[in-house]
C-alpha cells in the first residue's frame, strides 16, 4: 500500500447502468489530472500510472517456487497499439483429486476499485501459507480485470467502457472477450467478484445464480462483519436489500455464460470505500475464506448439486 493512488476513492455504483461511457463526474478525481476525465483523449503522464507489475510482484515471487500457485501470462490484448495482459493465477488446493471444485475470483473490473485487487494478493499469500484452506479447489484468480483502468485509476477502460456492462452482449472489448473465454472454458462452479461502493457505509453482497448462493452469502457477510459494518439499509443503490443482501442484478455484468446449466453460484462482494485499506482487504479475505468453507460443506452433503 503505497501513496495516494491506493487510497483514492473507488466508485462502485453497481446499478448505474445508464451512466454514459465517459461519465466520471461521480468519481473521486481530486488527485487526478483533469484530462483523465476523458480517457479516450488523454495524454497519459507515465509517472502517474499505477504499476500492475509492482502490484503482482509478490504473486510472481510465490508462483516461482510454489507447488500450488501457477501464474499464467498468456492472455494478451491490444489497446491502441499497446499490448496488455490479463493476469491470471491458478491456485490448486490439496486433495483436489479428479473432481476439483472450480471457482473463479475476479477483481479490478472497475479500475478505480483497487481494494479487491489487493485483497486477492493478500488472499493468495494466505493460501500459500495455509493451502488447506483451499482443499479440494481449483481457484482461478483474475486480480486485474481492467488493466488500463487500473493503470489510469479510472472506472472505465482506456477505451471508455464500463466493462461490467458488456458481458454476453457480443462486446468488442478485448478484456471482456478474454474473460468470457475464461468463463466458458473453466466451467466454474462458482463466481465471486470483488467491488468497492463509495455510496455505501457498509459491506454487502449481491447474489444470483444457483439457489444455494443465499446460504453462502450470509456466513460470508458475518465473517466480513468482524472487520467492517454491514450495510443494513433496506434499499441499496435503488434495489431492495435485506441484511446486506441484494438479489437483483444489472445487465451485462461479469457472470456465467447465459446458457450454462446448472447455474454456478454467483456472488458480488461490495466493500465500502472509506474504511482503511487494511480493514477492507481483511474483510474481503474473511468473506472469501468463508465462502470456500461453506461451499465445500454443500458439495460434501450433496455431490450432485
Ligand atoms: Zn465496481
Amino acid at each position: 500500500m503505497t501513496g495516494g493512488w491506493f487510497l483514492r476513492g473507488g466508485n462502485d455504483r453497481p446499478y448505474a447502468g445508464s451512466l454514459p461511457p465517459q461519465n466520471s463526474q461521480n468519481h473521486k478525481t481530486k488527485t487526478m489530472p483533469t484530462t483523465t476525465t476523458q480517457p479516450d483523449t488523454v495524454t497519459r503522464a507515465p509517472a502517474l500510472l499505477r504499476s500492475i507489475a509492482d502490484l503482482l510482484a509478490p504473486l510472481e515471487k510465490i508462483a516461482a517456487h510454489s507447488p500450488n500457485l501457477v501464474a499464467n501470462h498468456d492472455a494478451r490484448f491490444e489497446i491502441r497499439g499497446e499490448t496488455y495482459e490479463l493476469p491470471r493465477y491458478l491456485f490448486v488446493g490439496p486433495g483436489g483429486g479428479d473432481t476439483p471444485i472450480r471457482v473463479g475470483i475476479f477483481a479490478g473490473i472497475h479500475g478505480d476499485e483497487p481494494e479487491g485487487t489487493h485483497a486477492i494478493v493478500r488472499f493468495l499469500k494466505l493460501l500459500e501459507a495455509r493451502p488447506e484452506l483451499a482443499a479440494g479447489y481449483y481457484l482461478s484468480f483474475y486480480p486485474v480485470c481492467n488493466p488500463t483502468g487500473f493503470e489510469d485509476g479510472t472506472r472505465h477502460s482506456r477505451r471508455g467502457k464500463d466493462l461490467n456492462r458488456e458481458f454476453w452482449k457480443n462486446s468488442a472489448e478485448p478484456e471482456v472477450q478474454l474473460l468470457q473465454a475464461e468463463l466458458v472454458s473453466r466451467s466454474l462452479h462458482g463466481i465471486i467478484s470483488l467491488h468497492t461502493d463509495d455510496t455505501s457505509d457498509g459491506f454487502y453482497g449481491i447474489v444470483r445464480g444457483a439457489t444455494l448462493t443465499k446460504h453462502l452469502i450470509e456466513p460470508a457477510l458475518q465473517a466480513a462483519e468482524k472487520f467492517l459494518p454491514r450495510d443494513e439499509r433496506p434499499v441499496i443503490d435503488g434495489y431492495q436489500a435485506r441484511h446486506g443482501v441484494v438479489r437483483d442484478a444489472y445487465d451485462g455484468m461479469l457472470s456465467a455464460p447465459p446458457k450454462v446449466r446448472p447455474r454456478p453460484f454467483e456472488i458480488i462482494l461490495e466493500t465500502p470505500q472509506t474504511p482503511p485499506a487494511y480493514l477492507k482487504e481483511i474483510a474481503f479475505v474473511a468473506a472469501l475464506k468463508t465462502i470456500l468453507t461453506e461451499y465445500r460443506k454443500f458439495i460434501a452433503y450433496a455431490p450432485n448439486l
